[in-house]
């Protein structure tokens, strides 16, 4: 039996990884769980997976069957992390934003392997958290339509023969319009993903493609990869979900239909391929696509790039100025095409340029960043 905690256990990924949990009830047993506002869906979930430990956003009356730790908000997701059952043990962490990134920390330093789908983490603290990684022996996987079939082009393969990564990209839900016709786009607009069901944040990072650039950035770290040695692609059908190319040629692509129990099992188990979907793809009469990504098009790609190249708290930077710009959209307090103005200025702002690259800098940066700009458009 290997231990599961899961941060964010009620939005879309984490209720994924609960289904998948419960298919493989075998394997894998439930210990600590944290999870959102809604208190029905959480209690639903409690009484289902009975984990001993729970932490809940707020101080709020539960009332369940048994009776669990509960430890509440941000200190309380540091205390699932830390806690410890079993000998082996996985932390899935599919929290959406910079608060991800602490559970991260302390789940390693506790010895658990890491099945992470929060963004933040990586693109974040992407060098310290390889860092301690190592430092911990402990197995990083990743959950990411993209990514996990990277993960599958190159398993047994040998990095040098690699010649480039190619990252797939749907479009997000404007990849027809052209950038004069994003002008009054609403939040409605935005939320509609023509192949993917996801959570908000990361459908509104997927129109602006800041969601590509932070998974170029994720790539990096995940797979020891330069950048210049990683590239993006629009391919509208969401059917190759990335690709991996070899000097000799060779390209190797991993595709199925978009369901994301698939990643979501293939990072628990890793690298068994024992999840059985009822999504099968027919492959008679496909027809695939692929046109290039243009970073004029979408200028959040290139943000990311340019925050890389400049590196150190640059891209804690990159992402506390997302992160703010998204949430001012999602409360209808700017207009879709300030987002991208809102990163820019913050990632070409020099101030940050001498402050040093460690945990404590670069998690202050980012709050005090999104404080910041929260307070400058937020009225
Ligand atoms: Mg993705």
């Amino acid at each position: 039996m290997k231990g599961v905690y899961i941060v964010g256990a009620s939005g879309s990924i984490g209720t994924q990884t609960l289904d998948v949990i419960r298919e493989n009830s075998h394997l894998f047993k439930v210990i600590g769980l944290s999870l959102g506002r809604d208190l029905a869906k959480a209690k639903e979930i409690i009484e289902e997976f009975k984990p001993e430990i729970i932490c809940l956003r707020e101080k709020k009356e539960i009332e369940l069957s048994y009776k669990p730790i509960i430890v509440y908000g941000d200190s309380g997701l540091i205390e699932i992390a830390k806690y410890k059952k079993l000998k082996e043990e996985i932390f899935v962490n599919a929290l959406v934003g910079i608060s991800g990134l602490l559970p991260t920390v302390y789940a390693i330093k506790a010895k658990k392997d890491l099945a992470l789908a929060n963004k933040e983490t990586l693109v974040v603290a992407g060098d310290l958290i390889k860092q301690l990684i190592k430092e911990n022996n402990v197995l990083l996987t990743p959950i990411d339509s993209e990514h996990s079939a990277i993960l599958e082009c190159i398993y047994g393969e040998n990095k040098n023969d690699i010649k480039r990564l190619i990252i797939t990209a749907s479009g997000g839900s404007f990849r027809d319009k052209k950038r004069e016709e994003l002008i009054g786009v609403t939040k409605k607009d935005a939320l509609n993903h023509p192949n993917w069901s996801m959570g908000a944040k990361i459908t509104i990072d997927s129109a602006t493609m800041m969601n590509k650039g932070f998974e170029v950035i994720e790539a990096h770290y995940l797979f020891d990869m330069p950048y210049e040695k990683i590239d993006t692609i629009l391919h509208k059908e969401s059917i190759v979900h990335s690709m991996v190319e070899y000097n000799d040629g060779v390209i190797k692509a991993a595709i199925g239909s978009a369901d994301m129990h698939t990643p979501i099992a293939y990072a628990l188990k890793f690298p068994m391929h024992e999840h059985i979907t009822n999504k099968n793809l027919n492959l008679i009469g496909l027809n695939l696509h692929f046109e290039e990504l243009s970073k004029k098009r979408f200028p959040c790609l290139e943000y990311a790039y340019m925050a890389a190249k400049k590196g150190g708290v640059y891209l804690a930077v990159l992402n506390a100025a997302n992160e703010a710009a998204v949430k001012l959209f999602l409360d209808e307090k700017i207009e879709f095409l300030d987002i991208e103005k809102i990163i820019y200025d913050e990632i070409t702002n020099d101030s940050y340029k001498d402050i040093e690259y460690n945990l404590d800098n670069v998690i202050d940066i980012s709050y005090k960043i999104i404080n910041k700009i929260i307070e400058r458009y937020g009225k």
